[in-house]
């Protein structure tokens, strides 16, 4: 066991303080690494407030880890002392069940294992990124490729990959009409990664304050939902709209925006259910859908296609002493567009 120190939620709705907890020894597959940045995700601030249920406390949060490996098991074979890596939302998955041979382990039915708040299969909690060093298994870990920072890689392990996935899947490119509701964390990334893929991007953001980031980050079209007349000219316009908000959102009113046969996938997890009128999705055959992050493959994927065309998130770097004043910041939506814990300050 090595102790390591880290930031902490003592119990649900507390503040984070600095403590220290023990990463398990290196095994055969295992791979230590010294954990440079952390960034930090909404999701984080729903499980340290226990906003989606029962957590485990202390609770460690952070599952957009970059840093450099220090130590490889005897096994390891992907991984060398040195390399620069990454590790997202999963630290394990059952590895048998059809949707970890496809490369979803996201979706794993055998049970995965998430990067903190759960328990691995060694019956141990696990614990996130906000530490100085973790040991994972190399099959969760990905390769951070040499054109990206690590600082601006580390949110691409969840806001990235998460935002990546649906629009692949949902073949945004050249031809395609491809709108993101909210331009914040996992909204910058969406018009980032979907400019890139070649679509037209339109941002649908609750007001114009962001509107000249989102033009400089890759949208062509910038509206405001809170004016009316943007449900009205938009109205049938849309192929593909990713709605990143983690608040609950008028579903039928969105609807509307798409084309015949058009998807709406909805990645933010807002703590209350929604209620939404079917006639929605059956005028226009249209999809309602969600996506969870993405599998260990797709991350590479997502991380060699960002490298590839040069950009990683638009971060805040902060010191772990700020954790607490930046999780209010992320409610306010008062941040341009990650933050990112230094971890040499833990
Ligand atoms: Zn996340
Ligand atoms: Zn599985």
């Amino acid at each position: 066991m090595t102790t390591v120190a880290a930031y902490a939620a003592p119990a649900a709705k507390a503040p984070l303080e600095r403590t220290t907890i023990e990463r398990r020894p290196v095994g055969e597959f295992d791979v230590l690494i010294d954990i440079k940045f952390a960034g930090i995700c909404h999701s984080d601030i729903h499980q340290a407030r226990e906003g989606w249920g029962e957590a485990i406390f202390p609770m460690v949060p952070g599952h957009e880890i970059a840093g450099v490996v220090s130590e490889v098991g005897p096994g390891v074979t992907r991984h060398q002392v040195g390399d620069r890596v990454g590790v997202g939302c999963l630290v394990d998955s059952c590895r048998e069940c059809d949707n970890c041979k496809a490369g979803l382990e996201q979706y794993c039915t055998g049970g995965n294992v998430g990067t903190y708040n759960a328990v691995g299969k060694d019956g141990e909690v696990t614990y996130g990124g906000y530490s100085e060093k973790v040991v994972v298994d190399e099959n969760f870990v990905v390769r951070v490729p040499d054109g990206l920072s690590l600082d601006v890689a580390a949110p691409l392990l969840c806001a990235g990959i998460t935002t990546y996935s649906p629009l692949k899947h949902w073949n945004a490119g050249p031809g395609k009409k491809v709108a993101v509701i909210g331009f914040g964390g996992l909204g910058h990334m969406a018009v980032k990664i979907a400019h890139a893929l070649g679509a037209e991007v339109t941002v649908l953001s609750q007001s114009l304050r962001k509107q000249d980031d989102g033009l400089k980050l890759g949208a062509d079209h910038y509206y405001a939902t809170s004016d009316p007349k943007t449900f009205e000219e938009l109205r049938g316009t849309f192929d593909l709209i990713i709605s990143t908000v983690s608040a609950p959102l008028d579903f039928g009113a969105f609807l509307a925006l798409l084309r015949a046969d058009g998807a709406l996938v909805n990645v933010g997890a807002p703590e209350e259910p929604i209620s939404l009128n079917l006639f929605s999705v059956i005028a226009g055959r249209k999809t309602l859908a969600g996506s969870s992050i993405g599998g260990i493959r797709e991350t590479q994927e997502m991380l060699d296609f960002c490298a590839e065309h040069g950009f990683g998130a638009e971060i805040e770097l902060i010191s772990a002493s700020e954790i607490n004043e930046a999780y209010e910041r992320v409610l306010n939506s008062d941040v341009r567009y990650r933050f990112v814990i230094d971890t040499a300050t833990i």
